[in-house]
């Protein structure tokens, strides 16, 4: 890695005395021996020769070169070579290329020395290595996914470069420690980004989570610790618990005589903080912490059966939730991935998670296609050719493909930008807090200028929604849109403020040209001529600083001129005004809420203003909203997330008024619930409790449906606001058996 080579390889930074050097010298054997040790079972003749070849041959380059950690430099070779033998079950050509990979790069060896002693195949990987070193680790722009891909492939004529590399950036992040915090969070970045999805992709999920965690770990300290430290203080309850579920099993497997063991596998750091995040929950409330795998040693013919048979009893035990069956061993995953799981319902009313294999879909879970080789006829090599061939099909093969990456890379973030991709799978880079109108903007400036909405990952959002690295936008535009001023608020990136100023100043030139051109008309309709006009008086009669803002506002719709003949007649001095209608007329609700820049206050302004709830959206307070003025029903507020919503801004956005919740009144708000969960005697009468005993809100209906063992409801009641709502629905939440309580949108 170059970017790392600058710190990295700091020359004697420390000197060392005799002793110190002498141990280690001891510890270099120990750990290459420890290299061998676990080259065992794939080694042939003369595979020893070769791997103490590329031992020495590294050794030597590396003299005198250190990691910032102040180890010597070849300790990290081996690492990489170990990990390239123990956790992928390469062979070894990999383990000479690893131990080799960057020799070309950082030292004086050069690929004609590396191919005298090694031959083609060896220099091949190990320029590959080199070459990808140059274009990823030293550039700082960021790749798109499938450029990332291409360039992959083409680098990489043996597909064991792109697993080395693998190895390399997973022992990098296990030793990421010593970097400056400014690096530790780019590496850790592009982890998440590149390299944790592309060990998934290859099948090999412990290194992909393994790095997703490490990853976590520097981008997202705090999360990281506060999980890693509660699922420590939670482990012995766990522990029990597990005891608790798998205890009957175990009697009953062994009854029928099954090979079987059981782990109960906690989940990765990072899967659960990624739910915590989704669901909005905090970690007491992730109910799958861990999963329990049962693995069993069968036949090959008997595989399928089995793992039917060790499904069936588990269900008698528990109660499965059919929603989350997946059978990948009838149709594995595009990776080699083969597994049963289901849900099912512990007797402590608590979901587990179960997982059934036989011991041969095990290892290649774990390790990916490299662990086919030890179940195949023939030599390792020819195995791992096969491989390797289906993994360059993996890559290459076009169909929908470049979306599936794409979608594998909703992961994880650099503290100060975020990465999101066009719906085609295009690569943006913006700063951290854009919203939608910012990446319409970087798109380009007429979409940023006609934006009334995206869809963010296919859901409908404002333009002011925003974006996390790893969302897909599709921006929504209109041809009615046009630049406003407040839009200034919502974006971030300068490049969308100058263009929004430009194009608000161009905009209002245009309707103030529009504008003038309306008035003249107007005069020219009641036949008044323009000189005979004192165009002060008129200003003072609507209320407008300058001609130009009067212009503007008569190409708005905001003034109409209906009235005009009254204002040219206006008289300053005697302040006559026009006399006015009862009850407010369209024009003059606008005007009233035009008139003061503020937004509309509900809650308060009522009684001053007519306006009333959505009844298609349901706001209550705490929802982002805004006002929409009507002719004939005032001011109707709906949530800024209401799909109606983009079609008024589109179509009528002078309407459109900004509005806020006030925290002063008491009033209460019809909502709607949505819960599921596993039907149990009382469980209606639990849900009814807690909403109106325990928590005291009206409901004002309830119906629940139930099939199979499981019901479904829809419960509306009154609430005060959106805390009142979540506070309630957290409460639901732990009530035995409820598996998900929502919000009806
Ligand atoms: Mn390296």
């Amino acid at each position: 890695m170059a970017e790392l080579r600058k710190i990295r390889v700091t020359k004697h930074p420390i000197a060392k005395d005799a002793t110190e050097l002498e141990q280690e010298k001891s510890e270099i054997l120990k750990r290459y021996r420890a290299l061998l040790r676990s080259c065992k079972p794939t080694m042939e003749k003369d595979d020893k020769k070769l791997i103490r070849l590329a031992f020495d041959t590294a050794l030597n380059a590396h003299e005198g070169m250190r990691r910032r950690t102040g180890e010597p430099y070849i300790f990290h070779p081996l690492a990489v070579a170990r990990i390239v033998t123990e956790e992928m079950g390469l062979g070894t050509t990999s383990v000479v290329g690893a131990l080799l990979h960057d020799t070309v790069e950082d030292t004086n060896i050069t690929l004609e020395d590396i191919e005298d002693r090694f031959g083609k195949t060896i220099a091949k990987i190990v320029d590959g290595l080199t070459k990808i070193s140059g274009v990823f680790d030293q550039g700082n722009t960021s790749m798109q996914a499938e450029n990332f891909r291409k360039v992959l492939l083409t680098l990489s004529d043996d597909v064991r470069v792109i697993l080395i590399k693998i190895a390399d950036r997973l022992h990098n992040m296990r030793t990421l420690e010593m970097m400056p915090r400014n690096k530790q969070l780019k590496i850790a970045g592009e982890t998440a980004f590149i390299y944790a999805p592309l060990a998934h992709r290859l099948g090999f999920y412990a290194i992909k989570n393994e790095l997703e965690d490490l990853a976590m770990k520097y981008t997202e300290p705090q999360a990281y610790q506060e999980i890693t430290g509660k699922l420590h203080a939670s482990k012995k309850e766990h522990d029990k618990f597990i005891n608790d579920f798998t205890k009957p099993l175990i009697e009953e497997f062994k009854k029928q005589g099954f090979n079987f063991e059981i782990k109960g596998r906690p989940k990765s750091i990072h899967s659960i903080w990624e739910k915590m995040k989704r669901q909005q929950i905090p970690f007491e409330e992730v109910y799958d912490l861990f999963a329990i795998r049962i693995i069993i040693d069968t036949l090959p013919e008997k595989e399928k059966a089995d793992c039917w048979r060790i499904y069936s009893i588990v269900t008698d035990y528990y109660v499965p939730n059919p929603d989350r069956l997946r059978d990948w061993i009838s149709t594995p995953k595009a990776n080699g991935y083969e597994s049963l799981h289901t849900t099912v319902m512990s007797s402590s009313g608590k979901w587990v998670e179960v997982q059934i294999r036989t011991r041969r879909m095990d290892e290649i879970a774990e390790m990916g296609y490299a662990a086919h080789w030890k179940y195949k006829e023939g030599s390792a090599e020819s195995a791992l050719d096969e491989w390797v061939a289906k993994i360059r099909e993996l890559l290459e093969s076009p169909e929908g493909n470049a979306l599936d990456f794409v979608d594998d890379f909703k992961l994880n973030l650099f503290s100060e930008e975020i990465f999101v991709f066009t719906p085609k799978g295009d690569l943006r880079t913006l700063p951290h807090g854009s919203t939608a109108l910012d990446f319409a903007f970087d798109i380009h400036t007429d979409i940023g200028s006609r934006c009334i909405g995206a869809k963010v990952n296919h859901r409908l959002v404002p333009i002011s929604h925003k974006l996390t690295s790893g969302d897909q936008i599709e921006i929504i535009t209109s041809e009615k849109q046009y630049p406003k001023e407040d839009w200034l608020s919502i974006v971030v990136t300068a490049k969308a403020k100058g263009k929004i100023k430009d194009a608000v100043r161009e905009h209002r030139k245009r309707l103030t040209d529009d504008g003038k051109e309306i008035f003249d008309k107007k005069l020219r309709q009641i036949k008044v001529v323009e000189s005979s006009v004192n165009m002060n008086n008129v200003l003072l009669y609507y209320k407008v600083a300058t001609t130009a803002d009067l212009y503007y506002r008569v190409a708005m719709n905001v003034i109409d001129l209906h009235d005009l003949r009254e204002a040219l007649q206006f008289d300053p001095k005697t302040r006559k005004v026009n006399p006015r209608k009862a009850g407010l007329s369209f024009e003059e609700l606008v005007k009233q809420v035009r008139g003061n820049n503020d937004a509309l206050v509900i809650g308060e302004d009522i009684g001053k203003i007519a306006y009333k709830l959505s009844s298609c959206c349901k706001p209550i307070p705490g929802d982002d909203v805004f006002g929409f003025i009507t002719s004939d029903e005032g001011i109707i507020i709906h949530r800024t997330n209401c799909p109606n919503a983009i079609k008024l801004m589109s179509n009528y956005a002078f309407r459109i008024v900004k509005a806020k919740w006030t925290g002063a009144k008491e009033i209460a708000f019809l909502t709607g619930v949505r819960i599921t969960g596993v039907d149990d005697v009382g469980v209606v009468n639990h849900i009814t409790k807690v909403i109106s005993s325990e928590l005291k809100v009206n409901m004002r209906s309830i119906s629940i449906e139930s099939t199979d063992g499981l019901f479904e409801g829809t419960i509306m009641l009154f609430v005060l606001d959106t805390k009142h709502l979540n506070t309630l629905m957290k409460r639901l939440r732990k009530l035995k058996g409820i598996m998900s309580v929502s919000r009806i949108d």
